[in-house]
């Protein structure tokens, strides 16, 4: 397999590549690049028809320098250790680009939650948070939805952790539902912070969002509120899609309709006027902003060749090979990367953490200001960076200041030999 296919490799690369820029010894990088601890377990449950199954979950614990481990769970088919190394050395990096007191963590569960009931669901979500309960906590490791887990799966978690602690803790788990403890504007939040990154871009280049064209890779919970949000700013969408297929119409389409559409049918396709695409066509099409909110390592450098958009807003985590960036690189393409576009959701995680920890509610105004400056504070940092310090790629100036903050914290604890 080419080195493209491990995101932890790629992950790897990515650290390697900003590293260069900062203050430290070629021995100490291992430090940046592998995750303190990792956490395997075979869960055992019971189907509806009384028999017995089992499947593959994991906890990795990358780095805990600057606060609790803080990271989503996911369920999905193509879950697997390599995988969740990255996503949950990604989570370090997000928090601290955006200087939040956490550090990073990722976990997720090898299956596909649509061949399962939904009381089967439930078993698997409580046997998950049974088996890792000792790791768990609002000052340990506190998870969160990614692909395929949300409100529901994280009221099970926190349920069975307050059970079987006999307390009640509902900062041991973010993105909850309201009523159980979660915040205003969380489901949101994801979407939310692209629509301010791809902005504050636009703003920088002195270009307008207004009637710029754009397309969404994936129409799930940040690519629909994406997209809704940048038409409301006036941004003309015309194509996005999901995991049966794009959909294009160059007069535009309505996100906040085809949201509706989804919700009845399951599907973007078949939505209204709109032409059929292949997600290669959505990846390839002849826009202003492109943004992939789905999986990762969706544009290779095959692909990123034939990208036509000029701007890219990663709403995925590692949705573009390091290849895919060279070549976007090469061709003055600007990504903001996923660690920064993409952290809304984890920074209005800390807000519900806060707010459970104060057991007080902020309102929905309070919540999307305080992201906004949370954002655009962390994007101007990152430009600042960029330019003081003459590194083109935003990614890597965004993981500068990143691990700049992980290894003051690591040198700090006593983890790091004194610099400078
Ligand atoms: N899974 C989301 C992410 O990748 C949110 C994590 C969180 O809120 O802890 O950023």
């Amino acid at each position: 397999m080419p080195p493209d296919d491990h995101p932890f490799e790629s992950l790897r690369e990515q650290l390697d590549t900003a590293a260069r820029y900062v203050d430290i010894e070629s021995d100490e990088r291992a430090m940046l690049k592998y995750p303190e601890r990792m956490h395997e377990a075979t869960l055992t449950l019971e189907l509806d028809d009384g028999s017995l199954d089992q499947v593959r979950a994991y906890r990795v614990q990358f780095n805990g320098a600057r606060g609790p481990y803080k990271g989503g769970i996911r369920y999905h088919p193509a879950v697997d250790p390599d995988e969740v190394r990255a996503l949950a050395g990604l989570m370090v990096y997000k928090c601290a680009v955006v200087d939040l007191p956490f550090g990073g963590a990722k976990g997720g569960v090898v299956f596909d939650p649509q061949d399962y009931s939904e009381r089967e669901l439930e078993r698997i979500t409580r046997a998950y948070a049974t088996e890792f309960r000792p790791l768990l906590g609002a000052d340990r490791d506190i998870p969160a939805p990614d692909i395929n887990t949300g409100q529901r799966e994280m009221n099970w978690i926190k349920d069975t952790y307050e059970c079987l602690e006999n307390t009640t803790a509902p900062g041991v788990v973010t993105g909850k539902a309201i009523e159980s403890g979660g915040s205003e504007g969380r489901v949101e939040a994801t979407g939310r912070s692209v629509t301010i990154a791809a902005r504050e871009l636009f703003d920088r280049f002195d270009r307008s969002l207004e009637g710029a064209t754009v397309a969404v890779q994936g129409f799930g919970n940040v690519g629909s509120v994406a997209a809704t949000l940048l038409d409301d700013l006036g941004a003309t969408v015309v194509t996005v899609s999901d995991s049966t297929g794009a959909i294009f119409d160059p007069t535009g389409i309505d996100p906040a309709d085809v949201d509706r559409f989804k919700a009845e049918t399951g599907t973007v396709v078949g939505y209204g006027d709109a032409d059929e695409r292949t997600n290669t066509e959505l990846l390839t099409a002849d826009v202003d902003l492109l943004i992939p909110a789905a999986v990762g390592n969706v544009i290779d450098d095959e692909l990123a060749s034939d990208v036509q958009a000029d701007v890219i807003v990663e709403g995925a985590n590692g949705p573009l090979t390091p290849a895919a960036d060279d070549v976007l690189d090469d061709r003055d393409v600007v990504v903001v990367p996923d660690i920064l576009a993409n952290a809304g959701g984890v920074t209005v995680s800390y807000f519900e953490w806060v707010q459970n920890r104060q057991r007080f509610s902020w309102s929905e105004d309070r919540i999307n200001d305080a992201l906004e400056t949370t954002i655009t504070d962390a994007f101007d940092e990152m430009i600042r960076v960029s330019e003081d310090r003459e590194i083109p790629s935003l990614r890597t100036a965004a993981f500068v200041i990143a691990i700049e903050r992980v290894l003051t914290a690591m040198e700090q604890a006593g983890k790091r030999a004194k610099h400078g």
